[in-house]
């Protein structure tokens, strides 16, 4: 089984951060990503609050991240971490279908979109459904596409697609938007949109891609809705499906830790917008990735005098 210093789960700004600290502090570590360098960043348009920058897009920064982590002798490792275990003093991870070992495990694993829950959602992401506007936008060019979501982030996107598709349905399912007065105020504005209030979406439809949306609203018939796309922007949920059982958690399932990024467990640390917090920004995942990689340092060397 192969051993490092330390493994990092997710290389969004957290886990490059991490890294970063970890391989100058000279340890042997690897990062391991399930899907792209950057993480979050990549679904971000411009970012306009990372101090120091002027605005930026987001995969530019996570190439800059990137760039610079990789000056450094550190693995990068392709796949899933499907599974964690600490033995005090040791943990064990399981990478798709490989262990791993190593004296401290970072877990960056950031947010997950939240799923609609409905039969044939996970068949059709990817082939017309879509939990990013920024990545994806680009192939519903003049056709008729579906937001659902009432936050920033579906008014924002809606924006953004209504620009390049000849027809937006906005579906909430609520009688008015959560996302701030200015957005609202832009969306009704917009003549390619069309709202729904108090509507859901009860199944989607097609076999190879995206066809059609059964839309559901109190007092009134089923209605089936042809669109080429649906975007689904109806929040998050913390990545924790490999979670060792004991990790201690608050109620929304984000992973608890110290002033100094430390778990319950020891040797298992958490930075970034994986951990309970207030503030899940750029600015803060990168603060908690250097944090936990010192505190990473100081807990191998301890164990290992
Ligand atoms: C649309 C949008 C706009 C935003 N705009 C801004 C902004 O303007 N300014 C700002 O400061 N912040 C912004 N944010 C927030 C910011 O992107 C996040 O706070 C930041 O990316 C958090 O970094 P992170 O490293 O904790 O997690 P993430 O960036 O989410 O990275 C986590 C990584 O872990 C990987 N991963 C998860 N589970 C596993 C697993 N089991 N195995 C392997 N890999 C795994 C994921 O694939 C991902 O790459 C925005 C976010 C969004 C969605």
């Amino acid at each position: 089984m192969k051993r490092y210093d330390s493994l990092i789960i997710g290389s969004g700004p957290a886990g490059l951060t991490a890294a970063m600290y970890l391989a100058r502090f000279g340890f042997s570590i690897a990062v391991i990503e399930k899907s792209s360098s950057g993480g979050m960043l990549l679904q971000t348009g411009d970012i306009e609050n990372y101090p120091g920058l002027p605005p930026i897009k987001g995969y530019a920064l996570a190439d800059a991240m990137d760039e610079q982590l990789r000056r450094y002798p550190v693995d990068y490792l392709a796949g899933q971490v499907v599974s964690l275990e600490a033995h005090g003093g040791y943990s064990r991870l399981l990478l798709d279908d490989a262990w791993l070992e190593a004296g401290t495990v970072i877990i960056c694993s950031g947010l997950q979109h939240r799923r609609l829950g409905v039969p044939g959602e996970e068949r059709l992401l990817g082939n017309g459904i879509s939990h990013c506007a920024l990545c994806d936008g680009q192939f519903f060019r003049d056709q008729v596409v579906a937001v659902v979501g009432g936050g920033n982030a579906a008014l924002d996107e809606s924006l953004y697609l209504s620009s390049i598709a000849e027809k937006l349905h906005l579906i909430h399912r609520r009688d008015a938007f959560r996302a701030d007065k200015i957005y609202q105020k832009r969306i009704l504005a917009v003549p390619n949109i069309v709202v729904h209030y108090n509507t859901i979406i009860t199944a989607v439809h097609g076999s190879d891609f995206l066809t059609g949306i059964t839309l559901s609203s109190p007092g009134e018939e089923d209605a089936l809705l042809p669109v080429n796309g649906l975007f689904v922007l109806i929040g998050h949920n913390p990545a924790r499906e490999f979670f060792p059982a004991a990790l201690q958690t608050d109620q929304e399932g984000f992973i608890i830790t110290d002033a100094e990024m430390r778990t319950n467990l020891p040797g298992i640390f958490a930075a970034g917008d994986i951990r309970s917090k207030l503030c899940r920004q750029i600015a803060t995942a990168v603060g908690d990735g250097a944090t936990a990689a010192k505190a990473a340092q100081v807990y191998l060397e301890n164990i290992h005098v």
